[in-house]
């Protein structure tokens, strides 16, 4: 359930006419609704009650200190990919003990920041790197809990930039080597094996995949706690959400519509996932990132110009691919929407762009929307999760402010960037 919707034809966020925030704070903004992020977390909380389990928000997501405080303080853990992103964790006063730590990259530099402040687990990705991480731990005197990412090689069924589960991806190591190299590991004496990591990609919205990658998995978890004594499982994030019509298909049912392909309810993921999960007898880990955020946040613009050409109408934005850069990247799709409905307008076609350079700068192609003109604003639904943590200065535009929601208040949680701040880090050469 996520807390956007139109009260006497008004866009609120919770208890707040974001025409208000947008007149407080300015455009383009991202607002984020804090009752949305807590409701998701506890939903899905309380959906594996049946499991011995603990949520690591994938913080790339949205990366936010205040959303990681709120989250840290409702109880999750959390998946980094960079020291940067364990550095805003403990700024945000979360816990390096609830932290696992990802990626295929990961530099001594950063090993070396993550084993001192003791996160749970570092999350390794190839035999370099198990043994860089041996190398560096033994350095500083410390023993690196470890656990192995396996590729299960199943079929996302996602846009093919952010599947990771194949073996053609980048990611994990094949389920042919890891035993192999679970052993290397065990020889090893600055590393202690604490468990099993999988995460097969993104905006994932079937079951299907999740089930064929546990059934994967499982015997092999099972092998691994009897032979180590693994603590836990990490199956990963990926749980896809809505992004067509999550307004109207409002309120009650916003994570499964019809009109999306195999539309899937958290209680459907929980439903297909626990089975193989109960009586595994170790911990099981979630990494949710854009299910926790996604649908909680709106990307606020303001219209500059229409344009009439003679192939298209064409609505020129405020915000660009640099605050979101979802539509051009992976082609995203986002609802965009008026903060002042007017049931008169008409219904136009239309591409909703930005000023950017660019002809990959849009938010939408050959939309259906209400007309609009300079002047209005307009809502980019579903922006909370890989909008900001992804925004850029290209063509030297200030990053924009975000504004975090309780009930009938507006909080800034960041300031707007200004021009002083675009050249603030260059030196002369
Ligand atoms: C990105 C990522 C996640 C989160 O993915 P979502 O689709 O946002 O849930 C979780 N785990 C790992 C290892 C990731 O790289």
């Amino acid at each position: 359930m996520h807390s956007f919707h139109y009260r006497e034809n008004k866009l609120f966020c919770e208890d707040t006419d974001l025409a208000r925030v947008a007149e407080t704070y300015g455009t383009p903004l991202y607002v984020y609704s804090r009752r949305t992020i807590t409701d998701h977390y506890r939903r899905l909380d309380s959906a594996l009650k049946e499991l011995d389990h603990e949520i690591c928000y994938a913080v790339k997501a949205n990366s936010n200190v205040s959303l990681l405080h709120l989250l840290a303080e409702v109880g999750a853990g959390f998946d980094i990919v960079s020291g940067g992103e364990l550095y805003r964790v403990l700024t945000a006063g979360g816990s390096a003990s609830k932290c696992t730590f990802a990626g295929v990259g990961k530099t001594r530099e950063e090993i070396s920041y993550a084993l001192h402040n003791d996160v749970l687990s570092f999350n390794v990705e190839s035999e370099e790197e198990l043994f860089t991480i041996d190398s560096v731990a033994k350095t500083l005197g410390k023993t690196a809990p470890i656990a192995l990412r396996v590729n299960p090689d199943v079929d996302a069924a996602t846009h093919k930039y952010i599947s990771t589960g194949k073996s053609q991806n980048k990611f994990g190591i094949g389920l042919d080597r890891v035993e192999l190299l679970y052993e290397q590991a065990a020889a090893l004496s600055h590393v202690k094996i604490v468990g099993v990591q999988t995460h097969i990609g993104s905006q994932i919205t079937e079951s299907g995949p999740f089930v064929e990658a546990l059934e994967k998995l499982v015997p092999l978890v099972k092998r691994l706690r009897d032979r180590y004594q693994i603590q836990f499982f990490s199956i990963g994030g990926g749980i896809g959400i809505v992004y067509r019509g999550s307004l109207e298909s409002g309120n009650e049912q916003w994570w499964s519509d019809s009109t999306t392909k195999g539309g899937m309810t958290i209680e459907e993921y929980v439903f297909a996932v626990v089975p193989l999960l109960k009586g595994i007898g170790v911990r099981v880990l979630l990494e949710p990132g854009r299910f926790l955020v996604g649908n909680a946040g709106v990307l606020l613009c303001q219209v500059l110009y229409v344009k009439q050409t003679t192939a298209k109408r064409f609505v020129i934005v405020d915000a660009g691919m640099n605050d979101l850069i979802r539509p051009a990247l992976y082609e995203g799709y986002h609802e965009v929407v008026p903060v002042a409905r007017n049931p008169k307008q008409p219904i136009v076609t239309a591409d909703v762009v930005g000023p950017v350079c660019e002809s990959g700068d849009f938010f939408a192609l050959d939309r259906e929307i209400s007309d609009c003109q300079a002047g209005d604003l307009v809502a980019i639904m579903s922006a909370g999760a890989y909008g900001f943590s992804m925004a850029s200065n290209y063509n030297s535009r200030p990053l924009p402010a975000e504004v975090l929601v309780d009930g009938t208040e507006a909080h800034l949680i960041r300031r707007r960037q200004n021009y002083a701040d675009l050249v603030e880090f260059e030196v002369e050469g």
